[in-house]
């Protein structure tokens, strides 16, 4: 696919200086990440931009890119990588002239599955695995021109995954730590209790917008989420752990533990979403065995 393919791309301004660039819903698509809905942002300030993720499918990365250069006049790029997932780091090498900064536990990630990734997979293209050369552990602070950008580690979702915080606009990136409906549960990273207390750590920042990478467009365009969305994500996982012994747990459907959240116009129903919470329910299974 080249970039000219991926016109469906839609940029969403999020703030004066804050893009996020929106690869749509496509259900019955060979990749999960296009049947779920999802994007990635751009942090631009004068010449400058920082580039949170690079994109799922070849020629989307840039598109992105040609788009802020174009747009926007952008001469220089930073990328940083929110974690090591396909969906976040395909397009890396439309910044290979580029810094790009991860946290040390996803340049090692990556760096170990490199040959699997440059194979490709049902649903996943091969890409090129171009790495991060600068990387950090707990937090790092960078600029894009006059907006401060912290960089935060949180043992969510996956080992090494970073939060984008633009402390000035109480704006928060989170890739895939938090997710609308759902969230993909890994163990590896750290024990419930512990993503769970990274999840209120997260709540307890100075947030009013929330933009996960995975989430409802129309929540995403109108200012994001606010606190409570965090809320959602541990009562989803606490309530997932609470039922896990029982015998019909496996047969429990999503909306089983979220329907408040659903009726009340927290989160919102997407029907793919039903293969995020099966996965979940053999990764609880697996943990109880
Ligand atoms: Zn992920």
């Amino acid at each position: 696919m080249t970039a000219d393919a991926c016109d469906y791309i839609e940029p969403v301004i999020l703030a004066d200086n804050l893009i996020f660039f929106y690869w749509g819903r496509h259900p019955g698509h060979g990749n999960l990440d296009m049947q779920l809905g999802g994007g990635a942002w751009v942090i631009h300030d004068g010449r400058d931009a920082v580039v949170v993720d690079s994109m799922n499918l070849p020629g989307q990365g840039s598109w992105v890119r040609r788009y802020m250069e174009e747009r926007y006049g952008i001469t220089r790029f930073t990328l940083v990588n929110t974690h090591c997932h396909e969906d976040h780091i395909a397009e890396n090498h439309v910044y290979a002239d580029s810094t790009i900064i991860a946290h040390e536990d996803t340049r090692r990630l990556m760096m170990e599955h490199r040959e699997s990734l440059e194979r490709g997979s049902p649903g996943v293209p091969a890409f090129p695995v171009v790495l991060p050369d600068v990387t950090f552990r707990q937090q790092l602070d960078i600029w894009c021109g006059h907006t401060l950008i912290e960089l935060h580690e949180f043992a969510i979702h996956e080992r090494g995954h970073i939060a984008a915080y633009l402390p000035r606009q109480q704006t928060i990136l989170v890739g895939d730590m938090l997710e609308d409906p759902v969230w993909i549960f890994h163990f590896d990273v750290a024990p419930a209790d512990v993503q769970i207390a990274e999840l209120k750590r997260m709540a307890a920042m100075d947030l009013q917008h929330i933009y996960p990478a995975h989430g409802d467009i129309d929540t995403i365009r109108n200012g994001g989420y606010g606190t409570s969305f965090i809320q959602c994500s541990i009562g989803y996982l606490e309530k997932m752990l609470a039922a896990s012994q029982r015998a019909d747990f496996m047969a429990s459907t999503a909306q089983d533990y979220i329907a408040a959240e659903l009726d009340k116009g927290e989160l919102h129903w997407w029907p793919p979403y039903e293969q995020v919470h099966a996965m979940n329910l053999r990764t609880l299974q697996q943990l109880a065995d």
